[in-house]
């Protein structure tokens, strides 16, 4: 039996990797404003040993890896680790926040990734300098055109706080009217030093209530979901692209879950919310098998959200304030 199958059925096939924990933003639900704790440089992975723990990954099972941080791109050798990544046989994608894309297409190009999603909270200059405490909208929108003209396919993220950007749904679902972009709207999460309060998410009942007031109900059409998908799709008559909804604390989608997560110094976690973390970087170091700790931290995982089942739960900050900042996750 595959040592990536759970207690609860789910195969694990789609690893996350955060390759830093640094970021050139600072969004105000993702990194604390005081900062975070970095791991010294000693304790991160090196390109050598992020390559040799998603290789013992895929020869378990894993199809599927997206890189993520932090942000990706600031991370001085990513070329060279999405290279090596890219001889391995899966399907290769990459979170990034496009402050840099515009230096690495040709690598994602010779590496064979299809896919980029881009996270964008605000379309108004001065709200996206406050959301992410840095000015650079103008050149995440031009590098968004950028790879959707080099043939990328672009999911846009949109984190939704309630009186700082829910206004911009609807501007969001109209930049899909004439370009193939997918846009995905995504609950606000607890994790620690952001403040999370649930009066701040807006919830996909919320979103859809703007959707059916902003658009004919009759032009808002329902969409395949594809399976483990952790989004609910919709697409507006007429429109190339799409837009979604990402709710995972109102509606998780636990059940097919398939996504297990590394972190940046190397550690193993088996859901989002989850403080327990595995250490592989050290049994890897010390020239141990690290597929006892892997099996161990996938038999170990909780049915739904880490053991926070209730809404109520969630809201606990004694329970998601135990885990990092996302910054620190990777999302
Ligand atoms: N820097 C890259 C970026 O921003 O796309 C990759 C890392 S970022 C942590 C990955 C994703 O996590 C982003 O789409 C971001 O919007 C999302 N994210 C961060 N904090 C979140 C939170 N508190 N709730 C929901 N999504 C969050
Ligand atoms: Fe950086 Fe991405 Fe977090 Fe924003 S969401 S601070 S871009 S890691």
């Amino acid at each position: 039996m595959s040592i990536l199958k759970d207690t609860y059925g789910r195969h694990h096939s789609y690893l996350r990797i955060s390759v830093t924990e640094r970021c050139n933003l600072r969004c105000t639900y993702c990194m604390p404003a005081e900062g975070i704790q970095l791991s010294p440089k000693s304790h991160l992975m090196t390109a050598d040993e992020i390559f040799k723990i998603a290789q013992a990954f895929v020869k378990q099972g894993v199809s599927k890896i997206r890189l993520t941080g932090g942000e990706p791109l600031v991370r001085k050798d990513i070329d060279a680790i999405i290279t090596r990544l890219s001889s391995l046989p899966v399907t290769l994608s990459i979170t990034t926040n496009a402050i840099s894309t515009h230096r690495h297409i040709e690598t994602f190009k010779k590496a064979r990734i299809k896919q980029v999603n881009v996270s964008l909270d605000s379309l108004q200059t001065s709200r996206f300098t406050t959301l992410t405490r840095r000015n650079y909208l103008e050149t995440v929108q031009n590098n968004i055109n950028e790879l959707i003209t080099e043939g990328f396919e672009v999911k846009l993220n949109c984190v939704l706080i309630k009186g700082i950007n829910d206004d911009e749904i609807t501007s969001f679902i109209k930049l899909s009217k004439d370009k193939p972009l997918h846009i995905r709207f995504i609950e606000f999460m607890p994790f620690d030093g952001n403040k999370w309060n649930i009066d701040k998410m807006v919830s996909y009942k919320e979103i859809m209530n703007t959707v059916n007031t902003d658009f004919p109900k009759t032009d808002i059409l329902r969409i395949n979901d594809n399976p483990n998908d952790t989004a609910k799709n919709y697409q507006i008559k007429g429109y190339q692209g799409t837009f979604a909804v990402i709710s995972s604390v109102t509606n998780p989608f636990c059940s097919t879950c398939n996504r297990i997560r590394l972190t940046a110094n190397g550690k193993l976690k088996n859901c989002l919310f989850s403080s327990n973390e595995t250490d592989l970087l050290t049994p890897l170091r010390q020239g141990d098998s690290i597929l006892p700790y892997i099996e161990k931290a996938v038999v170990t995982k909780y049915k739904i959200r880490s053991g926070m089942e209730s809404i109520e739960q969630f809201k606990d900050p004694d329970l998601h304030g135990k885990n990092r900042s996302m910054i620190a996750i990777g999302g």
